[in-house]
């Protein structure tokens, strides 16, 4: 039997009273020792401390009650009759549910081949009996220390390993994403000068497919600059966009003519939205909705042109006289300038058709319209199928003197087509008769007033023998 000498002071002055009681009274110690004597008073020492212990006499009671409830130390007396501790340390490190329990040898024995022996079975200290206190404690606070650095170095490990899976999964998704998109998709950090100006973007994420318009590769693009990189040189026009995205936090939405030397144009629709000091943008392939867009437009365009011409003369119609004479009509009146018309009409032509047919007197029209067309040469001006074997010409900002001088050319014209119309009973051409009106609007309603003044001055011209034209004032 061994004896443990203790000193009054050791027992009596408890190491750490400032540690945590509450912690330590969660820390169970196993007392293993033949000797009660012992067991009473390591735990008397560690119930100071403020531990909780349980106790076993032997080998095999020790097993049972680690079976039972595992402690997170174990007093371990070596020399115990039927199971020493040898034993009992073997059995506890070939379970893997006690492996991990510390245990500190106590013997009587000094013997280095005792020691060597204990710590090659796996125990973590050896204490020699008879001890002294402060040191047994320390021994054992210091193995719990280890042990608990050690739970806690587990739980890190744990931790890390499910934020290292969690991180793989999330990129795995992340490229599954990017890799699965049919758009192009970027992010981009920002580079700044001293000033803290944003002076270039380095491409810090991208997918396979925005690669391959710069026609790089997903790896090769990272922290290439946006501006330098020759594939990404045509996006340069983006970046004031991409700025006003990272210092406004503004949202970019746009269509983007894509032009590089690569690939025949690509008309892209951006989405930007900023991430942290930088951009992620999504680029949209639309070129063939864009072209779909641009040909209906042009289709429009075409419609639009074709709904405003008389189809057998190819000037103008009545719709888009109305529409047009009105509008001039409005601006005349609000910068009170000069608006000439003239009205005219194709002398004695139900004879022409009565003697060369409906056939010849539709090229007839045709070519008058032309003869007009031709003679009216500023853009502004507009030639307009009135009705029948009338035309109308719409002057804009046109005097009398001008607007009578266009009417004699147009009469002129006409005239040196030297078109035959035997039956006329003026002349043997095709003439025409023309009224001339050109005023200042005094008022926004009095357009219709305006073309009655022209179609006077026509009738007037009919009634002084055709062939001629006679100028009417609106207001006199
Ligand atoms: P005036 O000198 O008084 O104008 O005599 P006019 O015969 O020209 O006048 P009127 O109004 O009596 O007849 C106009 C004719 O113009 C009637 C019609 O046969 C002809 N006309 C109108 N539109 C067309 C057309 O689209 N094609 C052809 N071929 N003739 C047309
Ligand atoms: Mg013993
Ligand atoms: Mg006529």
């Amino acid at each position: 039997m061994q004896s443990i000498q203790a000193s009054d002071r050791a027992v009596s002055s408890p190491v750490r009273m400032n540690d945590s009681i509450q912690a330590r009274s969660n820390v169970n110690i196993l007392i293993v020792d033949d000797f009660p004597d012992n067991i009473e008073l390591l735990a008397f020492l560690l119930s100071q401390q403020g531990y909780t212990t349980t106790h076993a006499h032997s080998g095999s009671e020790a097993l049972r009650s680690i079976e039972q409830r595992l402690p997170d130390l174990v007093l371990l007396d070596i020399r115990m009759p039927y199971m020493d501790g040898y034993e009992v340390c073997q059995r506890l490190k070939a379970n893997p549910k006690t492996q991990e329990i510390p245990i500190i040898f106590l013997s009587a024995s000094d013997e280095t081949f005792e020691k060597v022996k204990a710590f090659d079975l796996g125990g973590a200290d050896y204490i020699t009996k008879p001890f002294q206190v402060e040191e047994a404690i320390a021994r054992v606070e210091n193995q719990l220390t280890i042990r608990r650095q050690k739970i806690q170095l587990e739980r890190e490990i744990d931790e890390r390993q499910h934020i290292e899976a969690m991180l793989f999964e999330s990129r795995s998704l992340l490229a599954s994403v990017l890799d699965s998109s049919v758009d192009g998709i970027a992010a981009f950090r920002s580079i700044r000068d001293e000033e803290d100006n944003i002076i270039d973007f380095q491409w810090i994420v991208t997918n396979p497919v925005m690669a391959k318009w710069v026609r790089s590769h997903t790896e090769a693009l990272i922290h290439e600059s946006l501006r330098n990189f020759a594939g990404s040189q045509p996006f340069e026009p983006l970046f004031e966009d991409f700025k006003r995205v990272v210092t406004h936090g503004q949202v970019l939405k746009k269509e983007f003519l894509y032009q590089s030397h690569s690939y025949s144009p690509i008309w892209f629709q951006i989405v930007g939205v900023q991430l942290r000091d930088g951009l992620a943008v999504t680029f949209r392939d639309i070129t063939e909705h864009k072209e779909m867009e641009l040909a209906l437009q042009d289709a429009n365009q075409s419609l639009i042109q074709l709904a405003s011409l008389d189809s057998l003369t190819q000037v103008a119609n009545r719709r888009r006289f109305d529409e047009y004479f009105e509008r001039e009509w409005q601006f005349a009146f609000r910068h009170q300038k000069p608006l000439g018309l003239i009205l005219c009409d194709i002398d004695y032509f139900k004879l022409y058709n009565d003697c060369y047919g409906h056939q010849a007197g539709d090229r007839c029209l045709e070519q008058v319209a032309a003869a007009m067309k031709a003679t009216v040469k500023r853009s502004v001006d507009l030639v307009a199928r009135y009705g029948g074997e009338e035309f109308a010409i719409i002057l804009p900002d046109t005097e009398v003197s001008g607007a009578v001088k266009v009417a004699e050319e147009i009469r002129s014209a006409v005239r040196r087509l030297k078109l035959p119309h035997k039956d006329s009973l003026i002349s043997s051409r095709i003439t025409l008769s023309l009224g001339v009106n050109t005023v200042i609007p005094q008022a926004l309603d009095e357009a219709y007033e305006a073309i009655a003044a022209a179609d006077t001055a026509l009738y007037q011209a009919k009634a002084d023998g055709r062939d001629r034209v006679v100028y009417c004032p609106l207001y006199s």
